[in-house]
């Protein structure tokens, strides 16, 4: 069965029933009050040890256990600071619930299915995939399915517990439990919490990582006239509480081990933690059959300077209030293509318009624009795929990227002969497939 069959069958039950006045999400957002224990942590070490690297600057930003934007905050939604794609339409969930289910379908229905979200911040897109299984309970049968949440905010996680759970779930104290939370979704199915890929159990896997990577702490190269040197973070000796961008004056350990022999950019941003974490999918897929859907802001090894931050849907500083903004990097997709290796094949990246063109969105939206008769929700319906899909939008901004076993596309040899391209759902033509 193909995804539009599968889309078709999971459409004939499901209208649009979570867009509710006019949109997804509460507006409950809390705003973080103003914060100054990090810069102040941040000017301290490096008043003590000298500049940091920019990917220490991040990762403290965004994950220090007390005062890093992430752990603190949900941020997500008109009243936060970004907006993504699942929190916009639950078509784009759907959609990618339609997708989880034909690669599992594609893998022959092995009797596990390990649903695996890094990152997945109000929990939207879970639930939204968690609906389509529901709904696809008889192609699913008797296979063993669970969801595993990657989280590193336990401010989120409870958001989407809250979200995901009926009410017995369990929180863990203990900081070397690699479960922190667990629980039962509405749906029936058991979920749980780890703070690291590492620490999620094996077996057949569908992982998902939306707007996952770019959050990823990435470090900066400059080319000069002696060679690659790393841009680092320093006090501004001007203005003890500000901080700026300095050149190493020398070669750095990162600069010397991170920087590509042949690259021919003038500046690069790399993201060894990003190659780390594609390397265990790399390694699981290969290993207990699976597939990964990334979809993020992106390029393929052509971009610089992307280091960039977001308060209030408005661009920011990075280096102002570090914790109090959103900081991210374009995903270099190249790169997890190089450091995903041999083993496995990559597809993309693609545009989300196409990936979401190709998984049928067109046909999703007629059935929800027929059976809608309100005039405000259908404008609300026709706005949100606009935004999603548009190329001065959502649609050209964000790309897929999938990561698959290598038998996947070897039982496609007919269509490789035919010049096709292979039939992964929302990597070909929907007519193709
Ligand atoms: N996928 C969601 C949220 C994107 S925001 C969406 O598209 O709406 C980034 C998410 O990744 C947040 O949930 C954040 O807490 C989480 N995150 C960031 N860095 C992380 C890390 N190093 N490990 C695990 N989760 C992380």
């Amino acid at each position: 069965m193909r995804a539009l069959s599968l889309l078709k069958r999971y459409m004939s039950n499901v209208p649009w029933a979570v867009w509710q006045n006019g949109y997804r999400w509460s507006s409950s957002v809390q705003k973080l009050e103003s914060n100054t224990t990090l810069l102040k942590h941040l000017a301290y070490k490096i008043n003590a040890t000298g500049p940091i690297s920019v990917a220490e600057y991040m990762r403290e930003a965004l994950t220090n256990p007390v005062s890093g934007y992430y752990t603190r905050n949900d941020m997500l939604g008109p009243d936060g600071d970004f907006i993504t794609s699942p929190e916009i339409s639950q078509i784009f969930g759907e959609l990618l619930g339609v997708w989880c289910v034909s690669e599992w379908m594609a893998a022959g229905k092995p009797s596990v299915l390990h649903l695996v979200e890094l990152g997945p911040g109000r929990g939207s897109l879970a639930g939204d995939i968690l609906r389509v299984f529901r709904q696809l309970k008889s192609v699913l049968g008797e296979a063993d399915v669970s969801l595993h949440l990657v989280e590193v905010s336990p401010k989120l996680s409870r958001v989407q517990a809250e979200r995901l759970t009926r009410d017995q779930q369990q929180e863990y104290d203990a900081k070397e439990e690699l479960v922190y939370r667990s629980g039962t979704t509405h749906t029936g199915l058991p979920v749980c919490w780890y703070r690291r890929i590492e620490d999620v159990p094996k077996g057949f896997s569908v992982f998902l990582a939306h707007e996952f990577f770019d959050a990823l702490p990435i470090y900066k190269f400059q080319r000069t006239e002696k060679g690659w040197r790393e841009v680092l973070v320093d006090v501004d000796p001007e203005s003890p509480d500000k901080l700026r961008f300095v050149l190493s004056h020398s070669p750095t350990l990162a600069s010397a081990t991170f920087v590509q022999l042949d690259e021919k950019r003038q500046h690069v941003e790399v993201c060894p933690e990003g190659g780390v974490t594609i390397q265990n999918l790399a390694n699981r897929i290969a290993e207990d059959g699976g597939a990964a859907l990334i979809a993020d802001y992106g390029h393929d090894g052509i971009k610089t300077d992307t280091f960039r931050g977001y308060k209030g849907h408005q661009l920011h500083n990075v280096l102002e209030a570090p914790g109090m903004a959103d900081l991210t990097a374009d995903v270099d997709f190249g790169y997890l293509r190089k450091m995903a290796g041999g083993q496995v094949t990559c597809l993309g990246p693609i545009t989300q318009q196409s990936f979401l063109k190709n998984m049928g969105i067109d046909t999703r939206m007629q059935v929800l624009l027929r059976s809608c008769h309100d005039k405000d929700t259908q404008a609300q319906l026709i706005h949100s795929y606009d935004f999603l899909t548009n190329p001065k939008k959502m649609g050209h901004r964000f790309q897929f990227f999938s990561v698959l076993g290598r038998g996947r596309l070897a039982q496609s040899k007919g269509h490789q002969k035919a010049g096709t391209p292979p039939p992964v759902a929302g990597f070909t033509e929907l007519c193709r497939q």
